[in-house]
């Protein structure tokens, strides 16, 4: 597919060739292809006079027509992107700001206001442009708007791009708090593309849906495999993203994109009835355990679509397998009732490990492991954790870089790979990725929470449904409230534990270690009851 043309000249081609149909509805709003990259060129004509090529710009708004005349922006103008999503906490901010020394950003104007108290960080370096492609409001005097924008209506050439360089920086949680930034360069990505392309047949004019915001990876896929195809990117508003059943048929979409938790919580409140999405000929489940359940009633609801579950750490560039949960199966056996992660994408290889770091026999669980030209090089300035899981094996005879994701695995009859937990202290809430160790070093702050324990509670099919903590200190209500209403600046709400219980004793494992899985256990015996 590719023909080693780069995004930017892929994209610039595909553009080209749809001009006249609709590229990207954000509410009410629909843009053309030519207008969405003609409004890119003229930012990206800004970006680089203000001197932002080949650096990361940050991307502040999340799902609005500014966040994506912005990616566009940095690709045309040869740099590439890092999202500063508003919700983050504080400390993340300004963490990933100073990490990937971002000088530029783009937002619309009330967006980069709410990040104003992060950028007056006294910390931080002064940022040399601030651009909002949307509206304009001079607070600040590097601030630039309609009017500069305008200067460059003739928009901007391609600037060049060479596959080592990078498409777009991610960052996922670190174990001590510092976020851990992906590295993702284009030759990854057209790598994904290849993929993709190989994996789905679509004609123009068809109608994705974007439930992502920019900080998570499938919104990367949802925006460039739809411009890549011709297809409309509609943007579902925040405040019907739990239940988009309205805004499904009212869309008339016809590829979806979401995290299982959206299924499954539109199942809970009763809105999945039979045949009640019509249009649906793709509906792809990611980021997190697909329970079984919840795919047959997503099946029975979309009757004309196939169902499918994508697997993929931000590492591997966005997914790396794939499992197209067939109609004719009637009754599969899976472990713990969750949809397999499949087979890996063409080109890829994928093994399962044992501790010691050999082949593990077939049918026995290891942590799953890739190979491929999506994998990225590692984490920005971060060579420790980055030796840790981009690794060769001895094995190997061939040689180069496996991926080492942490995922337990194995290999079920059929040759499909099974995930089955982690097997480290890495969770999802909601599809949202968090190592436990960064909420505790969150909560470590406060000196009754010193010796705090944050673990996983797991609900049905073994899915984790939210995190309590337990310390050894006395802790009241009050408290509680007090801690989770100041620590917003170093952790996110939807992170913040759901309890902290107090125990006399930590139990402990036979080598003397905290027993974080008896922890578990016991959270979920107190919080759902399960024995
Ligand atoms: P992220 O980097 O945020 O995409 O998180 C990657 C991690 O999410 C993986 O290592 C898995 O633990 C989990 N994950 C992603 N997709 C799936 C899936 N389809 N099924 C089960 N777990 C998944």
């Amino acid at each position: 597919m590719s023909n080693h043309l780069t995004i930017a000249e892929l994209m610039k081609n595909s553009f080209a060739m749809h001009s006249h149909l609709p590229a990207l509805k954000v509410g009410g709003l629909e843009i053309t292809y030519q207008e969405l990259w003609d409004r890119s060129s003229e930012l990206a004509a800004t970006l680089l006079q203000a001197g932002a090529d080949n650096s990361a710009i940050g991307i502040v708004g999340q799902r609005k027509v500014s966040s994506y005349i912005g990616v566009l922006a940095t690709l045309i103008c040869g740099s590439f992107y890092t999202p500063l999503n508003p919700k983050y906490s504080k400390k993340r901010l300004s963490a990933i700001i100073e990490d990937a020394q971002i000088r530029t950003l783009v937002g619309d104007a009330t967006e980069l206001s709410a990040l104003g108290y992060v950028l007056e960080d006294p910390g931080l370096q002064g940022f040399a442009t601030v651009v909002c492609p949307d509206g304009y409001v001079k607070e600040k005097s590097h601030w630039l708007g309609k009017e500069e924008l305008g200067t460059f209506t003739d928009g901007c050439a391609l600037q060049q791009r060479n596959p080592g360089n990078l498409a777009y920086l991610l960052y996922t949680s670190g174990s001590t708090g510092r976020p851990k930034g992906v590295q993702v360069t284009n030759h990854n990505l057209i790598s994904f593309l290849d993929s993709m392309v190989e994996n789905y047949d679509l004609e123009p004019g068809f109608r994705a849906s974007q439930t992502f915001d920019l900080s998570f990876d499938p919104s990367v896929s949802d925006m460039y495999f739809t411009w890549l195809k011709g297809g409309v990117l509609c943007v579902l508003p925040e405040q019907e993203m739990m239940l988009p059943f309205d805004y499904i048929n009212r869309e008339k979409i016809t590829f979806w994109n979401s995290v299982p938790t959206v299924a499954s919580f539109m199942h809970k409140m009763g809105f999945l009835s039979p045949g009640c999405f019509p249009h649906i000929t793709h509906s792809m489940f990611c980021g997190e355990q697909f329970p079984k359940h919840i795919a047959d009633a997503w099946q029975l609801a979309a009757p004309n679509s196939s169902i499918e579950n994508l697997y993929g750490p931000t590492e591997a560039t966005i997914y790396i397998s794939r499992f197209v949960y067939e109609k004719t199966l009637q009754n599969p056996q899976f472990r713990n009732g969750i949809v397999p992660i499949g087979k890996p994408f063409i080109n890829h290889q994928c093994a399962l490990v044992s501790e010691n770091e050999t082949l593990v026999s077939n049918g026995d669980v290891g942590e799953i492991i890739f190979k491929g030209p999506q994998i990225s090089n590692g984490y920005l300035n971060d060579q420790i954790n980055t030796s840790k899981v981009f690794v060769s094996f001895s094995w190997d005879e061939e040689g180069g870089t496996w991926y080492k994701t942490g995922d337990l695995g194995f290999v079920n009859a059929d040759g499909q790979i099974e995930c089955i937990g982690r097997k480290d202290n890495q969770i999802k809430i909601a599809g949202r990725r968090i190592e436990t160790g960064e909420i505790e070093s969150a909560l470590n702050r406060y000196e009754m929470l010193s010796d705090v324990v944050v673990v996983p509670v797991f609900g049905q099919n073994n899915v984790v449904t939210c995190c309590v903590a337990f310390t050894r200190h006395a802790i009241t209500e009050e408290v509680e409230n007090y801690i989770r209403k100041d620590s917003i600046g170093s952790l996110e709400r939807i992170f913040f534990p759901k309890k902290i219980f107090t125990v006399e004793e930590m139990p402990t494992n036979h080598s003397g270690k905290i027993d974080r899985k008896k922890l578990s256990e016991l959270a979920a015996e107190i919080m759902i009851g399960k024995t």
